[in-house]
């Protein structure tokens, strides 16, 4: 096995807060930088467990689809190039969690340790807790492979990768045979620059979910199958299941 495991620390008290109240399903976070495959792993995950997925980015423009009062507030921040405050988010994410019956994957989110700390606070009073913290673990030379070998078709949208999805032929795209981009954002020291943010904001919260005995490490490095089946294997061991 390339991987080792350590069970939590905190699973005996775990299962005792569970034991009075509602058993519920595994509460997921799914941590990595981009390009790890999270939201590949996340989606593949949450089908095969029954889990809502709860995308950060996706939930910011459902809510601007909306256009509530809450939406309309996050368009302005889109607007103007900011970020969305922390509290408008966790307010959307609180909306999805009063969904979930049988535990949910967050995907985006957290991503600094101020974060992590308000989400605690956000399923503490709901009488929930998470249950692991999948950590998708890619070296960022790797990354870099992957992301700049992304294309995509300036006409169609379409989305290639030379490595593991490459158009049938040359650079074109195989739907309208216009000529393949690579995105800015894909460029080698673009994506270094992407990492290195990724690696300054994450790092407390992986100390944070280290201590608390949550955070689980996953090589993602590999063909996606195999990833899941990793996680997968994660979730078996996990001491409430
Ligand atoms: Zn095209």
């Amino acid at each position: 096995m390339a991987f080792k495991l350590s069970f939590s620390s905190g699973a005996s008290e775990e299962l005792e807060s569970k034991g009075d109240g509602k058993m519920k399903g595994l509460n997921l976070v799914f941590l990595g930088p981009p390009g790890a495959g999270k939201g590949t792993q996340a989606q593949r995950i949450s089908e095969k467990f029954g889990l809502v997925w709860i995308c950060a980015g996706d939930i910011l423009r459902q809510a601007v689809a909306q256009e509530n009062q809450l939406g309309k507030e996050v368009q302005e921040y889109l607007k103007r190039g900011e970020l969305v405050p922390d509290q408008i988010v966790l307010s959307l994410i609180a909306g999805r969690l009063d969904e979930v019956e049988d535990g949910f994957i967050l995907d985006g989110f957290p991503r600094t340790l101020g974060q992590a700390k308000a989400l605690d606070k956000l399923l503490h009073d709901r009488t929930m807790d998470l249950s692991a913290v999948i950590f998708l673990d890619v070296p960022d030379e790797e990354i870099v492979k992957r992301l700049s070998a992304r294309r995509i078709c300036p006409n169609c949208g379409a989305v290639y990768n030379m490595i593991y999805k490459p158009p049938k032929k040359d650079e074109k795209c195989d739907r309208c045979g216009t000529q393949l981009i690579r995105r800015r954002d894909d460029e080698p020291e673009t994506v270094r620059n992407r990492l290195r943010v990724f690696r300054e904001q994450t790092a407390p919260l992986i100390d944070y979910y280290k201590k608390n005995g949550l955070l689980k490490k996953v090589n993602g490095v590999g063909m996606p199958d195999q990833i899941t089946e990793k996680i997968e294997m994660v979730l078996q061991r996990l001491p409430l299941n």
